[in-house]
């Protein structure tokens, strides 16, 4: 058994293809690559150990996993590329948590439930409309002389 060379990944001497090389069948054809499955788990325990790069390698893998976290900051490309992002909100879960009780409203419970549940929606829905439209956006698109809807 060579610890030292890195590879996962073996071909197969029957199929050519490449499988784990830890795993006493080849993962395509079932060709025996180890004696038994203990065998090919002390072999690859061993392997491992060599070196603690390999630490978060499985007998499962063709290769050593590497956990690379890709950052992507969608806000800066989206200006790269000329596309004009809305800015972030949390009104539209207001408007939502006011839409559910309205429609709680629906629902043919007695009319003191039904008018009472109606009125909270209503009141939730209204703050969030108003907030959203009236004061957000205002603060966001101070109005100009052409007045106009262009956001650039
Ligand atoms: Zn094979």
């Amino acid at each position: 058994m060579d610890v030292s060379n890195p590879s996962l990944a073996v071909e197969c001497p029957r199929c050519g293809l490449l499988t784990p090389r830890f795993l006493d069948l080849c993962r395509n054809d079932g060709y025996k690559l180890w004696p038994s499955s203990y065998v090919a788990s002390a072999a690859f325990k061993a392997w491992r150990d060599a070196d603690p790069a390999r630490a978060a390698a499985s007998r499962y893998d063709m290769e050593i996993p590497h956990h690379v976290e890709l950052v992507i900051d969608y806000d800066a490309k989206a200006h790269e590329l000329g596309i004009h992002m809305p800015p972030p909100s949390k009104w539209p879960f207001v408007i939502c948590a006011g839409a559910l009780f309205l429609s709680l409203a629906a629902i043919p419970f007695s009319a003191a439930v039904r008018i009472t549940l109606a009125v909270i929606g209503g009141v939730i829905f209204l703050v969030g409309v108003v907030g959203w439209v009236l004061v957000e956006d205002v603060k966001m698109f101070p109005a100009d002389e052409t007045g106009g809807e262009v956001h650039s």
